[in-house]
């Protein structure tokens, strides 16, 4: 990589928006994973003109170039690992149309997605994806890494809303993809193609979403079981009862215990694994009947307890509490390690006997909860980065984790993306020749590789692995201080 042209990138973008003190780089050197790794500069455009421009500079120049929305990203993808520039999208933040009529919205790519939920919700319409992170993430970062959520089992991923981008090719043109109608086959579907991308092909700037009609009812409902594949179990059965709860979570001991010690809430300390789930809809009628069946189903599952939240304040500290897992498991130990390993539904039950015991075996404390109405688990490692020993435990564990899920027709990741931190797997699930072929797009796109190098494509830096022996040449890769989140 070439030195970044700083005197250039402060006249596109003014003086006050490009960033290289030591102070503001660390800011930006690390996302909610656990490697940081220090970018040369930080420049902060103010639309897609600057970014084209930064863009071109960058060709020109041979420097690289990260995309960044928030940092709540889980696998490393805004992390600057091999230096270069950090282009923080953060100011492209106008909500640029709520358009009932057409049941869409337009907003720039630095739009915080809870704003974009309350414009919409304002107008009596919703926009289903929902990650934990909503308050903090963008809906850029969501598009990058085609962000899934808590409601994703009824109404989908971000992915399904998208009908329309706006971004920047890495050679500095600016491009449209799709229509604002709810229909377009004219010609490729660039929109899925850069959806998921993860800041390696092309900067999105603009995002036109999809909104549906805001449902009027909702039921939450509350179980506990003795053990936690019991729990998974009653998933795939709630699913083949023929009702789709628009929420459908689970949280083991280890998880409930972490987050009642961080909220108390009065979450059951003596169950061994909880689900929650909601129903919603727009007829009153029909959400008591989804929500009877999903209780009865659960019952006859073996749970130990099966309740409804019993207003609206209940319900609301019930799903505050599931969104805080993350960030009450990383008060259990210095160190979190998180995943995010889906498989099929009906072999949710194996996937989570097979993270307990290779818990056991590795002697680590774990924490699972997750998207299981999705298969989509978080096994959470409770770790010390400082103890070599329980790192290296970690990292077989993680492994074998990653490996039991491709087994059992699973993923390696559900929503979080690859990033650098499981670049590892990826040829492991998707096979040589899907690999090149993907290597195909990017060089396509990139053919000068200054698009958040290191993602995506193994990248030699371990998931979990906090050697300093494995830095890239450029980036100052080191170790981070804390777990995620
Ligand atoms: C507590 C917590 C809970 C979470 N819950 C969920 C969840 O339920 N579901 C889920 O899917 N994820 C979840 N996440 C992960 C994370 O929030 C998502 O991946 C989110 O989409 C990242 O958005 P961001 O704006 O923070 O992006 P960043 O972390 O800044 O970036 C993520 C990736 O997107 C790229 N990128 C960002 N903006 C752009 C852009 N405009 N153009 C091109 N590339 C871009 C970056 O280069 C990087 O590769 C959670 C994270 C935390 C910390």
């Amino acid at each position: 990589m070439k030195p970044v042209d700083l005197q250039s990138l402060a006249e596109i973008a003014g003086r006050e928006h490009l960033l290289t003190s030591i102070e503001d780089r660390i800011c930006y050197g690390y996302d909610s994973q656990h490697v940081e790794s220090l970018p040369d500069a930080v420049v902060c455009p103010a639309d897609a003109h600057q970014i084209a421009e930064v863009l071109k500079l960058a060709n020109e120049s041979g420097f690289h170039v990260v995309p960044r929305g928030a940092g709540t990203g889980l696998s490393g993808g805004s992390v600057p690992i091999t230096g270069g520039v950090v282009l923080d999208l953060s100011r492209l933040k106008r909500i640029a149309e709520v358009n009932p009529g057409n049941l869409t919205a337009t907003v720039e790519a630095g739009v915080v997605t809870a704003s974009l939920a309350a414009a919409a919700e304002k107008a009596g319409l919703l926009y289903p994806p929902d990650p934990g992170s909503i308050k903090v993430c963008t809906i850029g970062g969501n598009v990058a890494e085609n962000a899934g959520g808590l409601r994703a089992i009824k109404y989908g991923v971000t992915s399904d809303y998208l009908m329309s981008l706006e971004a920047v090719t890495s050679g500095g043109e600016i491009f449209k993809t799709g229509a604002r109608t709810h229909k377009s086959v004219a010609g490729y579907d660039l929109t899925s193609l850069l959806c998921g991308s993860e800041g390696t092909l092309a900067v999105v700037t603009s995002v036109t979403v999809r909104l549906v009609p805001l449902p009027k009812h909702r039921r939450s409902i509350l179980a506990t079981f003795l053990e936690l594949p019991a729990a998974a179990q009653a998933v795939a059965n709630v699913m083949a009862a023929g009702v789709v709860p628009c929420t459908l979570e689970i949280m083991d001991r280890t998880t409930i215990r972490a987050i009642e010690d961080f909220k108390k809430i009065g979450l059951p300390l003596e169950a061994g694994a909880m689900l929650l789930a909601e129903v919603d809809g727009t007829a009153s009628a029909a959400v008591e009947e989804e929500a009877a069946t999903v209780r009865r189903v659960i019952e006859e599952a073996g749970a130990e307890s099966v309740e409804f939240a019993a207003d609206s304040a209940a319900r609301e500290r019930v799903w505050e509490a599931r969104r805080s897992a993350l960030a009450a498991l990383a008060r259990v130990r210095p160190t979190t390690i998180l995943e995010d390993v889906t498989v099929p539904l009906d072999r949710l039950a194996e996937m989570v006997s097979i993270v307990e015991k290779v818990a056991r075996k590795y002697s680590l404390l774990v924490g699972t909860f997750g998207h299981a109405g999705d298969g989509n688990l978080h096994p959470t490692f409770l770790t010390d980065q400082r103890d070599p020993d329980e790192t290296t435990r970690v990292e077989e564990a993680v492994g074998e984790i990653f490996i039991a899920a491709i087994d059992l027709g699973g993923t390696v990741s559900g929503e979080h993306g690859i990033g650098f931190a499981k670049s590892r797997f990826l040829p492991i699930e998707v096979g040589a020749p899907a690999m090149e072929v993907m290597r195909r797009i990017k060089h396509a796109l990139d053919p000068n590789g200054i698009l958040n190098p290191g993602k995506v494509f193994d990248s030699q830096v371990s998931a979990i692995s906090f050697s300093a022996s494995v830095c890239p040449p450029h980036g100052d890769v080191r170790h981070a201080s804390t777990g995620s989140a």
